[in-house]
């Protein structure tokens, strides 16, 4: 099924692929955190609150952002990581030859028709983005975090239904963020 790694061996074997592809990212805004915490919190907030136990589904979660973000390609995944990997990371890449506004519109689109592993992977980033949001030092205003957040919302309308455990907890937080980002700046 994986062309180069048992299933016992795909998660490490992940997180080493990508820790070397993002190795110079920072995160937007965050400039001092360094781009694979994100990735590893994703695919840890798959398991620990969406109670995911598929070693391929959590290794999707670790390579996420590496088509969309590094030289990966979807054939040096699956040749790596085996068809299901691959194609999970490629459904949840954002198209970057469109502009940010229409990726943006995009996400909210295909969101309904993604497969239910990848509708987790989807939940779990938001999750991530948001607790971000929340909890590191951002340049932006209140008014772009709930924005943000407003955004995400309408991405997550299209993944409701999968796992509700991911489902309440992505309510929680924007509960959270709304009460948090009220005031005007
Ligand atoms: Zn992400």
């Amino acid at each position: 099924m994986n062309d180069k790694y048992s299933l016992d061996s795909l998660l490490l074997a992940a997180i080493k692929f990508a820790s070397d592809k993002h190795v110079s990212q920072r995160r937007k805004g965050c400039e001092n955190i360094p781009y694979i915490n994100h990735v590893i919190k994703v695919a840890y907030i798959l398991q620990e609150t969406g109670k995911e136990t598929n070693p391929q589904v959590l290794a999707a979660a670790v390579l996420h952002d590496v088509i969309e973000d590094t030289n990966t390609t979807e054939e040096e995944l699956s040749g790596l990581f085996g068809n299901l990997v691959a194609s999970l990371v490629k459904e949840v890449t954002d198209d970057m030859t469109l502009t940010y506004d229409d990726r943006k519109r995009f996400q909210i689109k295909k969101a309904p028709f993604l497969t239910n592993d990848a509708k987790k992977i989807k939940i779990a980033d938001k999750i991530a983005n948001i607790h971000d949001i929340l909890n590191c030092p951002l340049s932006w205003s209140n008014r772009r975090k709930r924005m943000y957040v407003d955004w995400s919302e309408k991405v997550i309308e299209g993944c409701r239904g999968v796992n509700q455990l991911l489902d309440k907890s992505f309510d929680e937080i924007v509960l959270k963020a709304k009460d948090i980002l009220i005031e005007e700046d």
